[in-house]
């Protein structure tokens, strides 16, 4: 069966893939247990590491599995039922962090965020001195695409002695992250979002002080144990076949992000961003933004009211060749999301701008 990858994708993951890293994906994948492989994987690890400002002895773990394997992971390594954990559920992803406690019975309290809202200090202030022992939040919720303001969660964990751990798949590499100036105990990432190479693969980094709480903790999987992996890691290696192709391809990927600097990097998302939200409000389009605090990597939108936000992506996918985000759930009619991570220029964002123009004119949105 052939299936469509003709599109102009503005999706938040799978993204389009630089044509360096789809080249990779021509080779043969080679064996791993070897030195070779062992040396890219060390690599992999200190480029990491560099690019997310951690502190001196942090680890990663290369997990295979996609960025809610990650969160899972995280979850049953660091955290057990004698913590106390603060949950911010601003959308599906922070949703998801809430669904994870209460499966592997770890105590939590959720803070619930209207729609479409960042978390500011009065979110907060009902926990103060409360005796909560971590705090989960996904620092760009993507279902609704609100960044949180992570200056405030540092601080708050910070006086309250909170373990910090960090869902930063959509934003890592497209908004500026300090792991280890911000005192970030667990940074999670996935391979579809800003990396842009194919999903699979989950970079779970890991302080000293989680590295601690991995080592004292039971972890009920086999597979999922960090244990092991922080282990296998001290020699370039994982207990388990890794995805080693896509191993490769974040190798390229890394290399190259590296030569170009984070600060360019980051640049040039915010620029996209910024190009792509100038060119709707310019060509009078009916579209509001959805959201009071924005990330780089996704621009979320209101339709009209009366119009549907689906049918625009059936629209634009059907008429268009251009995939935007749909959204699940009771936004599905009201909202769509446009990502700008991967491989996307401004003329991208021209294509997609006259698109919705046209779908305007015929009166769709
Ligand atoms: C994409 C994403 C995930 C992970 O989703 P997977 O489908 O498991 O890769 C988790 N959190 C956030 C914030 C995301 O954007």
């Amino acid at each position: 069966m052939n299936i469509a990858v003709d599109k102009r994708n503005f999706t938040v993951g799978p993204v389009q893939m630089p044509y360096a890293v789809r080249e990779i994906g021509l080779q043969q994948v080679p064996y791993f247990r070897t030195g070779e492989f062992s040396g890219l994987m060390l690599e992999n690890e200190r480029l990491l590491l560099e690019m997310l400002y951690a502190s001196a002895g942090t680890r990663v773990v290369s997990l295979t599995g996609s960025g809610t394997a990650g969160m899972e992971a995280a979850v049953m390594n660091t955290l057990n039922n004698h913590d106390k954990v603060l949950v911010v559920n601003g959308g599906g992803f922070g949703e998801r962090f809430v669904d994870l406690c209460r499966l592997h019975s770890i105590p939590y309290e959720e803070i619930r965020l209207p729609f479409g809202r960042g978390l500011v200090e009065k979110d907060l202030a009902p926990y103060e001195g409360k005796g909560f022992t971590a705090f989960l939040v996904n620092y760009h919720e993507t279902s609704t695409g609100v960044l949180y303001d992570m200056r405030l969660i540092c601080d708050f964990c910070e006086r309250n002695g909170c373990f910090l751990v960090v869902d930063a798949i959509s934003s890592f590499l497209a908004d500026p992250f300090y792991m280890g100036e911000w005192g970030v105990n667990v940074v999670v990432t996935g391979s579809q979002k800003a990396y842009a190479i194919p999903p699979g693969l989950s970079l779970v980094a890991l302080d000293g002080i989680a590295q601690e709480r991995v080592m004292r903790n039971t972890c009920r999987s086999m597979y999922f144990d960090f244990k092991a992996y922080l282990k296998d890691g001290e020699r370039g290696q994982t207990p388990f076949t890794p995805a080693v192709g896509t191993l490769i391809q974040l190798n390229k990927r890394l290399l190259d992000i590296a030569e170009a600097g984070m600060e360019s990097v980051l640049r040039r998302t915010a620029m996209l961003a910024g190009h792509f939200r100038k060119a709707i409000e310019a060509a009078g389009l009916p579209l509001t933004i959805a959201s009071d605090s924005l990330s780089n990597a996704v621009t979320p939108l209101f339709v009209r009211e009366g119009k549907d936000a689906y049918e625009v992506f059936k629209c634009l996918e059907r008429e268009h060749g251009i995939w935007v985000c749909p959204n699940g759930g009771e936004l599905k009619h009201k909202l769509f999301r446009v990502g700008h991570l991967g491989d996307l220029t401004e003329d991208d964002n021209n294509a997609l701008v006259d698109a919705l123009g046209q779908l305007y004119q015929a009166g769709k949105l």
